[in-house]
């Protein structure tokens, strides 16, 4: 073949991808030649191992390369499958190869043909070694020579790629190397100083070695460079929207102090200094030219809602509308309910609005409004709160005099998400921003993500609050906590039951396909089987409801005011109760496969008790007694201080759990480079250096384009 494939080339140029494979292929969003090599393994199988069939040793990874003398398919009628029964041999023995549920294997291997065989011996229902389900390709070349480079599946590094329905790391690996080996010269995208300096693979070599590396240091290599690539791209992007954002205008909003008084004065508690500082931030930046980006971080319970209703009275008293964006329709009308307390004597018209429903609260009543009158209301720029749901809002609503974007649970939505709702009336101004999350975001990935911005910490718990006793159960020891519960809602006390995340490995569906369709239905499952367990063995004397993404909004607000009274002594539910709930006589939590979550994930379930004088418990019920995934949940009952959990987390697990990174699309080894503060600063000082030299990077025509590419790809719309 000859050199004939560029980079933006669609993938049907690639031999082999006909229409089947190319639909394929856009579910993952791989269109071009350049998206598919940029589809990097996420392991590699270690095959070059070179055996003569004698020498094979039980349980040691291997390859032989034999004739194949014969082969059969049975079907196995208990265990309804095919198996595929086959004899090797080569100079120095026989050896017999087993395959599952591959009967054209048959057809595929004719008898007489060469065959390279890749794969874990063991001693499978006979005396004799077999391979099991080997890696295999044929040999095509004549004679006795064979070249160790015309290897794809077998008897060397072979990538191992996510996999989807219909599309194999077989398939992947056959189309990957054929437009390897038939692409052009291709433009290198980083600066060549840049690449001696920093002794990173120039792009097409890079290409080759993360797909076909001949040992894993050439596969480090690769790595190295494009993980300094998307950090790069990461940084430039972040600079440039800093310097938009910058010359941008904001809206102008009259800093009342007074007001701020008399509304601190109305609060039924006492604020605590932290909150009184992040307001007093919050009014500094109002008073600056420049849109405010803010996040205010603050641990579960820290009453950071408050903060933000105290910014949204200033912007709405200057006319201005502001819109509190949240995940889930529960916290919506929470916040409706709980806004309506803090804004009692100010005048403040409200608004709650998500898919199911739709309600405005105004001179002290509270009703029904249609959605189509309120959102003419909103585009007629009348000052107000609005309440609701991120996804409809940002699809459905305009605001003509948007003043204040507050985004609760930040760490739930995309980077870019609040970005694109932002960017909604650019022409005249930017409206300020304030981000909430209770997910302490280590510094260093703050910094890497956000560059600019500013930041409130709300350490203090408001006062009277006990610490939350934590514990680690095993199996075996569940019987005591069921008890323990037991006697607790007898006492009054009500609890929590969260089910275990069903992870889409288990699923054995990619994530990346997965709709949330079908995601909802897994859970519902899992929310339904435990509540049978619990009503129908555990605690059959107790009222005991369930709460899922399925159930309509009224259901689950009727629950959750239920619960709130103290009708249901337990709620069984989805990880949906996660976030902002507040329920104050709820005194346990129990959360069932705790192995699943990440630490900070485990510390906002936590943060759902301990909300009042009472003391209350958290149980982390485990699948497994691992000394690892014990020793992991033990720093939950150690530290109650999310910031260092997260940070933990950070180490253990990856950035994934943070600031819905995983949700972004973000590239999988930018996500990898994103552990390591040192990359980091690396890529910022890079991506300063270049801007500096070319501020529209006309310098760099191929770096730039990538750029847009990049900034496409890894956006929400
Ligand atoms: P989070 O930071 O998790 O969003 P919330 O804003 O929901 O927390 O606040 C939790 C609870 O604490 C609410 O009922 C809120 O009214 C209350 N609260 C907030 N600040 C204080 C305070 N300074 N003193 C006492 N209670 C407070
Ligand atoms: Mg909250």
């Amino acid at each position: 073949m000859g050199n004939i494939l560029s980079l933006t080339d669609s993938v049907n140029k690639i031999r082999g991808i006909g229409p089947r494979y190319l639909s394929y292929l856009e579910k993952l969003n791989i269109k071009t030649v350049e998206d598919l090599l940029r589809y990097f393994p996420f392991r590699y199988d270690d095959y070059s191992q070179l055996k003569k069939i004698k020498d094979l040793k039980e349980n040691e990874v291997s390859t032989v390369i034999a004739e194949l003398i014969k082969i059969k398919n049975r079907r196995s009628f208990r265990r309804r499958m095919f198996i595929t029964e086959a004899v090797f041999k080569d100079e120095t023995g026989e050896l017999l190869v087993i395959w599952f549920n591959q009967p054209f294997l048959t057809k595929t291997l004719a008898v007489g043909s060469r065959v390279s065989l890749s794969g874990k011996p063991v001693y499978y229902q006979s005396k004799k070694l077999t391979l099991v389900s080997p890696a295999y390709e044929i040999i095509k070349t004549k004679g006795e020579k064979f070249e160790t480079k015309f290897f794809r599946h077998t008897g060397r590094l072979v990538p191992v790629y996510s996999e989807t329905a219909g599309l194999t790391s077989r398939a992947l690996r056959y189309f990957i190397r054929s437009a390897l080996a038939s692409l052009k010269e291709i433009p290198e995208i980083l600066p060549s100083n840049l690449l001696k300096k920093l002794s990173l693979l120039e792009l097409k070599k890079a290409f080759w070695k993360i797909h076909y590396p001949n040992n894993l240091k050439e596969a480090e290599a690769a790595r190295k460079r494009f993980i300094f690539e998307e950090l790069l791209l990461i940084q430039l992007s972040l600079l440039r929207k800093k310097k938009e954002n910058d010359s941008q205008k904001a809206p102008l909003i009259k800093v009342d102090i007074s007001l701020i008084q008399e509304f601190v004065n109305h609060l039924d508690f006492k604020l605590t200094d932290d909150q009184r500082r992040a307001i007093w931030q919050i009014i500094k930046d109002f008073e600056s030219a420049k849109p405010m980006n803010r996040l205010l971080e603050g641990d579960v319970g820290s009453g950071k809602t408050v903060v933000a209703l105290a910014a949204a009275l200033l912007v709405i008293k200057s006319g201005y509308q502001v819109v509190f964006l949240v995940p889930t329709e529960i916290l919506a009308h929470q916040h409706f309910l709980t806004s309506q307390k803090f804004f009692k004597d100010f005048n403040i018209k409200i608004a709650l609005l998500t898919a199911h429903q739709s309600k405005i609260f105004s001179e002290g009543l509270s009703g029904k409004i249609k959605k189509e009158t309120l959102k003419k209301e909103l585009l007629s720029g009348e000052p107000m709160l609005v309440i609701g749901t991120q996804a409809l809002i940002q699809k459905e609503v305009r605001f003509s005099k948007l003043g204040l974007v507050i985004i609760d649970e930040q760490h739930r939505f995309g980077v870019r998400q609040r970005l694109a709702l932002v960017s909604e009336n650019k022409n005249q101004y930017l409206p300020h921003q304030l981000s909430l999350t209770a997910t302490p975001i280590p510094r260093t990935l703050a910094l890497a993500l956000y560059g600019d911005l500013s930041l409130s910490v709300l350490r203090q718990r408001p006062a009277g609050r006990q610490k939350i006793i934590t514990k680690v159960v095993p199996p075996q020891r569940q019987k005591e906590v069921f008890e323990f519960i037991r006697r607790e809602i007898k006492k009054g006390r009500q609890a929590y039951v969260i089910c275990p995340r069903i992870e889409p490995k288990e699923l054995k569906i990619a994530s990346n396909l997965l709709t949330y369709r079908q995601y909802l239905n897994y859970e519902v499952k899992a929310v339904k089987a435990e509540f049978k367990k619990l009503t129908e063995e555990i605690f059959p004397e107790f009222k005991i409801a369930m709460l899922h993404g399925r159930l309509k909004a009224e259901e689950k607000n009727k629950i959750m005011e239920d619960f709130k009274k103290g009708e249901i002594d337990i709620l069984v539910s989805t990880s949906v109760i996660e976030v902002g709930i507040d329920v104050k006589n709820v005194t346990i939590v129990m959360i069932e496969g705790a192995d699943h979550f990440g630490l900070a994930q485990l510390h906002q379930f936590r943060g759902r008790v301990g909300r009042s004088d009472l003391q209350s418990y958290c149980f982390l019920l485990t699948e497994s007694g691992g000394a690892l995934t014990l020793k992991r949940l033990r720093a939950m009952v150690n530290c109650d201080d999310g910031f260092r959990l997260a940070e933990m987390d950070l180490a253990i697990r990856g950035p994934g759990e943070f600031l819905g990174l995983r949700q972004s699309g973000l590239p999988d080894l930018a996500m990898e480079g994103l552990k390591d503060p040192a990359k980091i600063s690396l890529a910022q000082k890079s991506a300063q250096e270049l801007l500096e030299q070319s501020p529209d990077l006309s310098l760099y025509p191929a770096l730039s384009k990538r750029l847009e590419k990049f900034n496409r790809d890894f956006s929400f719309n």
